[in-house]
């Protein structure tokens, strides 16, 4: 399967980082121009802009807050006057702030669904509406594709940590609905759903022997995942190969949504 992405414009966001940098590097390799957004990591995006680069790719450094409506349009402005319209979205970008439920402050629980879910509405919205006033380029299946990274906490509930489960529950269903509004007009999306995948938002899990064992005992495979599990499946669900693939989400976790805890009948 030769899958190439020469001419194509993607947009990643929260790009400086763990599994949008991996994303934005594998599509840098694999021929696209890769818009790469980052909140406050300059050095660190200027990093990937240049190991895109050494592997013969182009890209654009763009920094904007996507929980943000004004930073948002301003930086697929930006985007298309340098490569013009976008045809990818990767809806990266995310945080934890971690809290018991009844000790969680409402800025809390208001900074996650910003950060996580408002922030994929307002860029998903945008690259909409690029996508129907530029319409198919000849020999595209799609008119533009979109992917939402999501957790496997849009399907597991997580104590203590109510923000952020809540937000990737509200990705399905936003993902979804798109998907079956947008469908018509050959806008494909779907969402990439990862476990544990060794990043900076879990280094405090990765860098503890002790913690570590316990992640093991949910992750059916025996391993922790890395940044590429995941970007080889964007690749993939952004390209031609997964034309039919819409309005659904891959999970990319090891086994973590088999339910671990009932292996040994429950
Ligand atoms: P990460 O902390 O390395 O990456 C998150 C990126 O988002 C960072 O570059 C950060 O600067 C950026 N960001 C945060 N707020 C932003 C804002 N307002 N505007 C622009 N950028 C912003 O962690 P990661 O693990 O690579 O996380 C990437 C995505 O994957 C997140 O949505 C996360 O929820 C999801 N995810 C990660 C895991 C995992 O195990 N690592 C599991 C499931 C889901």
């Amino acid at each position: 399967m030769d899958i190439n992405f020469k001419d194509k414009v993607v947009l990643v966001t929260g790009a400086s980082s763990g599994i949008g940098r991996g994303i934005a590097e594998a599509f840098g390799r694999s021929g696209a121009k890769v818009v790469i957004n980052y909140m406050r990591q300059k050095g660190e995006a200027e990093e990937v802009l240049e190991s895109i680069e050494s592997s013969g790719g182009s890209g654009l450094i763009v920094q904007a807050d996507v929980s943000e409506e004004a930073d948002v349009l301003s930086m697929f402005e930006e985007a298309q006057e340098h490569f013009g319209d976008i045809d990818i979205l990767i809806n990266n970008a995310g945080i934890q702030a971690d809290s018991s439920f009844l000790n969680m402050s409402f800025k809390e629980w208001t900074k996650v669904i910003e950060v996580n879910l408002s922030s994929q509405f307002l860029c998903a919205r945008e690259a909409g509406r690029h996508f129907l006033m530029r319409g198919i380029k000849e020999g595209d299946r799609a008119i533009g594709n979109i992917i939402c990274v999501s957790s496997v906490h849009e399907l597991i509930p997580w104590a203590g940590h109510v923000n952020y489960a809540a937000s990737k529950g509200g990705i399905m269903q936003l993902m979804k609905s798109i998907a079956q509004e947008l469908g018509e007009h050959k806008i494909r999306i779907n969402s990439i759903a990862p476990g544990a995948i060794k990043t900076p938002i879990n280094e405090d899990v990765w860098s503890d022997k002790a913690k570590m064992k316990e992640l093991l005992k949910l992750i059916p495979y025996g391993r922790i995942g890395e940044v590429d599990d995941v970007a080889n499946v964007a690749l993939f669900l952004a390209s031609d190969y997964a034309d039919y693939i819409h309005g659904t989400t891959i999970f990319i976790d090891g086994g973590m949504t088999l339910f671990p805890g009932f292996a040994d009948n429950g």
